[in-house]
């Protein structure tokens, strides 16, 4: 219960790893605000927190729009009464050959994996300077963000562009106390990969189920990563436990990429 009673925002709220994330947090003892673009898998989470005993608001938040990211964590703070944590877990896939990506292709991406991380991280410190406080900021890499994979480059080149993110603002706001890391997770078991794996499908003539089987194939510990093995590393870059960790962005992926 190390982060009993403080206040968290979490991006991609809705479903997968920030589903997962959401009530791991809740059940560390903290009040979640749930930002998405789908309200209806929000209040559904947002009913699995306050069955754990913790509070929850439901902002409908697309991260690509920096005011409206300001404006759910001003929400967060006025509905839960602080605001200690922002996870910025929201992002998308491009199952694309290099040879084929269009100017266009670069758009949506970018606005999302990139500049809604960038969102985050500008209004959550600043929330954390206004209220003179601390505060830990969590953003969401991947394999694909140590490692650049075939079919995914775009994808993957947004992930090393959250890992520059993350060590930049470490740097910049180490001095106000606040915090910045990020998790890298593997192939985890959710509507991500079933996309990715269904493209890959539809560009190479795989069968369905053979490209995400391929890539678990390759996991040291012999199986996919469900949400809740991210939300567990979460936890700890959110708890007093990493208080001296910062800039980092830790492979958590079963033994598939080494660093
Ligand atoms: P998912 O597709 O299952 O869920 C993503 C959630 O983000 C959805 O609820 C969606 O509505 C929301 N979202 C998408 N665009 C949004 C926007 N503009 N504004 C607000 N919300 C938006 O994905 P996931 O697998 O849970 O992935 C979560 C994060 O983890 C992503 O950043 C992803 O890149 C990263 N990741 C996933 C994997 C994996 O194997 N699934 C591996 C490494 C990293």
């Amino acid at each position: 219960m190390s982060i009993k009673g403080k206040i968290a925002l979490v991006t991609g709220a809705g479903q997968g790893i920030g589903r997962a994330i959401t009530l791991r947090l809740a059940r560390d003892g903290a009040d979640i605000a749930l930002a998405d673009l789908n309200d209806d898998l929000m209040k559904g989470v947002a009913d699995e927190v306050r069955a754990l005993g913790r509070k929850a608001t439901v902002i409908k938040t697309d991260v690509t729009d920096r005011d409206a990211v300001y404006a759910a964590v001003d929400q967060a703070e006025t509905d839960l009464g602080g605001f200690d944590i922002m996870v910025n877990n929201a992002g998308i896939a491009q199952v694309k050959a290099l040879d084929e990506v269009m100017p266009e292709d670069m758009v949506d991406i970018y606005r999302v994996n990139v500049d809604g991380v960038l969102w985050g991280i500008q209004a959550a410190a600043r929330k954390f300077r206004a209220r003179k406080q601390t505060g830990k900021i969590i953003n969401a890499a991947s394999i694909a963000g140590h490692d650049g994979f075939e079919m995914l480059g775009v994808y993957s080149s947004t992930k090393f562009a959250v890992r520059g993110l993350t060590q930049a603002a470490a740097k910049e706001y180490a001095a106000h106390g606040i915090t910045v890391n990020a998790y890298c997770p593997g192939i985890v078991g959710t509507d991500m990969w079933v996309e990715i794996d269904q493209r890959f499908a539809d560009i190479t003539g795989a069968a369905v189920g053979e490209t995400f089987k391929k890539y678990v194939d390759g996991i040291a510990l012999g199986r996919a990563q469900t949400p809740e093995d991210v939300a567990a590393f979460v936890s700890f870059l959110a708890g007093p436990d990493s208080d001296y960790m910062t800039g980092q962005a830790p492979l958590i992926d079963g033994g598939l990429v080494y660093r």
